[in-house]
Parts: structure tokens; sequence; C-alpha cells
């Protein structure tokens, strides 16, 4: 092995040897040695120079004649040969492979886009540039944000929180809806995933027009049917025991539709969007001692209620959507809990945020109810609640709204012992914020933990 691998380094020795040897032989027999060991080693040196030439210009592809003589020079051509015959196989597997992805993303409806720094755009499938209006010449390497032009979409890339898809209406005139799902990877390039979803935008959005409309049509003959019955409840002694009953529970079934189509207009109102169009300063502290009074007149006394409220606590928002929130939850603790059982409400700053919870040692909830409570009509236990009463919708009404304030609800409950449950608001910042914090109070045993 050894000697295979040192065989061109031996013959070329060799061949430097023998001409070397030859010409300080001649120098001997004409009486020069040194002369003929110079010009010995100036011949080989011009030999060395020559084939390195001739090999050059075959490494280059020039010439397809190799310095024949030079052993070391055709084993060094030999592994290179080799290596370039490796590397042209590698490269048709490779561009192999690419087609096949090529071909693959080409068939695929969804759009993928390539960026990378700068938002420039790299690379692009066929369906993403049929969506975004790409030319396969001219745009490769712009900024994608010369074609997405929504501003929201650059302060989405710009922010680099990928976790929800960005919904995207290409221009004010289409009625195309895309969502574009982002993954980073590597340095900071990045894979964009165009889906057309406007059949899906369209029918979502029939949804809520339906909802809306049903709701907003009921809303006239339930009135006029509340009127006659709060006319008849006047007149009721004077009409048969049965004929009264009969009415009085009517009377009652159409309060609790009136109430679902009056929740369901809310949740409409709610659905138009995610985000709140204007915003003002609102005293959470206040808002939230007016739902607890309002929770103590539904409770009628058969409640003991505790207030941890802080006072001067405030958040950006729209107060009547923050009360109808805040007292879906106050209410449900009322109704859920037993004649003599405490119904605590705090609201305290904890760092950034600003939470809101209502206690109660009620009925609680079992764990498996818990992450579907806030669906629309979805009820821990349907007979009990057929009796205690309720729309079903109260906590999905509470999630959008808060969602709309860039809050968010936890739910603890133990079934038996109670429940909690908390809103927590982000907190102001100090400019924003003007009320004094050293007039901030706790009313009763701030300290005990929720
Ligand atoms: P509902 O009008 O039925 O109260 P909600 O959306 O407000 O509708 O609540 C959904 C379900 O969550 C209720 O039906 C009830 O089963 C459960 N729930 C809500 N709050 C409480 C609570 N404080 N204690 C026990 N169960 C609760």
């Amino acid at each position: 092995m050894q000697t295979t691998r040192y065989r061109g380094l031996i013959a070329e020795l060799r061949r430097a040897v023998i001409i070397i040897g030859l010409c300080l032989l001649a120098g001997i027999i004409v009486g020069q040695p040194l002369a003929g060991l110079v010009v010995g080693n100036v011949a080989y040196f011009f030999l060395l120079f020559r084939e390195a030439q001739e090999f050059y210009r075959w490494l280059e592809g020039k010439s397809s004649t190799l310095p024949e003589a030079n052993q070391v020079l055709v084993d060094v051509a030999e592994a290179i040969h080799f290596i370039r015959v490796r590397h042209r196989k590698t490269k048709r597997r490779l561009q192999q492979q690419l087609s096949r992805v090529e071909k693959s993303t080409s068939a695929l409806a969804d759009g993928v886009v390539v960026i990378a720094e700068g938002d420039s755009l790299q690379w692009w499938n066929a369906a993403a540039g049929e969506m975004l209006k790409l030319e396969a010449g001219t745009d490769s390497g712009q900024a994608i944000t010369n074609f997405v032009r929504d501003p929201t979409f650059l302060a989405y890339l710009d922010a680099k929180d990928y976790s929800r898809p960005f919904q995207l209406q290409l221009t004010a005139e289409s009625t195309r809806v895309l969502q574009l799902q982002v993954t980073q990877y590597g340095g900071n390039e990045r894979l964009i995933v165009l889906r057309d979803v406007t059949h899906v935008t369209q029918l979502e959005q029939m949804r809520k027009d339906f909802v809306a409309n049903v709701s907003h049509e009921l809303r006239t003959p339930l009135t006029v049917l509340k009127g006659y019955f709060e006319t008849f409840e006047g007149i009721s002694e004077m009409l048969p025991p049965n004929v009264a009953k009969g009415l009085g529970q009517m009377s009652m079934q159409v309060e609790r539709m009136n109430e679902t189509v009056e929740d369901l207009m809310l949740l409409s109102r709610l659905d138009e969007s995610d985000t709140l169009k204007t915003t003002a300063l609102v005293d959470l502290s206040a808002l939230a001692r007016r739902v607890m009074t309002a929770a103590q007149m539904l409770s009628a006394e058969r409640h003991e209620f505790l207030d941890e409220i802080e006072d001067g606590h405030r958040v950006l928002g729209v107060e009547t959507e923050l009360y109808s929130a805040l007292s879906n939850i106050a209410f449900n603790a009322v109704k859920y809990s037993p004649e003599g059982g405490a119904i605590r409400f705090r609201l305290r700053a904890k760092g950034d945020k600003l939470s809101f919870s209502v206690k109660d040692e009620g009925v609680g909830i079992e764990p498996k109810h818990i992450p579907r409570l806030t669906e629309r009509f979805y009820r821990a236990d349907s007979s009990r609640n057929r009796k205690i009463g309720g729309t079903g919708l109260g906590l999905a009404i509470t999630k959008h709204v808060l969602l709309r304030h860039q809050a968010e609800m936890k739910i603890l409950s133990w079934p038996g012992k109670g429940s909690t449950f908390r809103a927590i608001f982000p907190r102001l910042k100090d400019s924003i914020e003007t009320v004094d914090q050293s007039s901030a109070r706790t009313n009763v045993g701030a300290s005990a933990e929720d």
C-alpha cells in the first residue's frame, strides 16, 4: 500500500538522479564535475518547468495530453480526475433532486417563497408567482414588501413573531384573501407558505352575516311578544290559573330567547374585528366595583362578598365591552355558587400585568370542560344549567372582548370546591398611566393568594 502510494515519487526521484547523474558523469569525463552538476540541475528544473506548464494546460482543459514522464504529476492528475468524476455524479444527483423538488413545488396549489436578508426574494414556486404577480427574470432579489404593500405585513415581518399566520387582502379592490405562514430558518432566511383562503373567509363571513341577520330579525317579534307578556302579567289574577301559569312560562322562555338574541348580536359585533378601532382610558378599578355591586344585587344577599379591588388601575379599551366581559364572570360566580358561599373580587397589579379575578366556592367545573367553556353554547353541566338559566354565550363574549383588549382569560376550578376566573390585562405604560400609584390601596386582606 505504502509502496503504491510512493511509487510515483520514487520513479521521479530515480529520473532526477539519472538526469543529474548523467550530467555529472559527462562533467567528470571533461574534467568539469561542478559544471556537470549545475547543468544537470538546470536541465532537470527546465524539464520540470515544461511538464508543469503542460499539466496546467491539462488542468484548464486546454490540452488532453499529460506529462506522462512525470509520474508524480500523472498521479495528481489521476486523483483530480477521480474527484471530478465523483463531483459530476454528486452534482447530477443534486440537480435531479432539485428538479424533483421544483417540479413538486410547482405542482403545489399553495405558494412557496424563500426570502433572505432585507426581505429579498430568493426563490418562489409557480403558485406564489401567480399570487403575488412575480416575474422570474426581473423580480428575483427585490424586497417582497414591493409586492405585498400592506404596511401591517411589513410590521409582521419585522416583529419576527410568526406564531400566528398573517391574513392578507392583496388589494382593496380584490376579494382574494391569502394566508401567509412564515417559518424562519438558518440565519435570516424565511420560508413563506401562501394559501388562498378566499373561500373559507367568504364562508366565515356568510356565517357571521347569517347569525347577525337572524338575530336582528328575531329581535322585533321578541320585543312585541315581551310587550304582550308584560301586559298579561298585569292581569294574571283575572285569568284561569292554568292559563296564567302557561303564560308565565312562555314569558320566561321569551325572556331567555331575548337574552340569547342580545348576546348573539353582541358577539356578531365583536366578531367584526379582533382589535379595537377606538379606545379610551377606562378606570378598571371603578368598573370592577360596579360589576361587584351588580353581582351583589343579583345575589340578593345569598352570598358573602369580599372586596380586594385595588384603586387607581386603568386600561385602554371600551368600557361597555369590558363591563359585559367582567360581569359575565361575576354573574356566573353568583349563579354557580350555593347560598352562603363567599365570592371574592380582586384587582391588582402583577409586574407588567393587571389581574382581575373572581373566586367562588361554588360547584366548580370538571377539568375536561375547562378548555371548551369559551365555545359558543358550551355548558359544563347542561341539566343543572337548564335550571339555572343563561345563554351559554357569556364566556364566549368574555373571551372575545379580552382578545380585543390584548388580555387573556385563565380558569382554575376544582369540582365541588369552586372556581377562579381571571382576566389578565397588559399594564399601561407610565406615559399613559396618569394615576398616582401612591393612592392605590387594598380594601380587604390583599395578601391572600388566588
Ligand atoms: P352560561 O350562560 O350557561 O352561564 P357561560 O358561557 O357564561 O354560559 O358559561 C359556560 C359554562 O361554564 C356554564 O354553563 C357553566 O357550566 C360553566 N361555568 C361558568 N362559570 C362557572 C362558575 N363560576 N362555576 C361553575 N361553572 C361555571
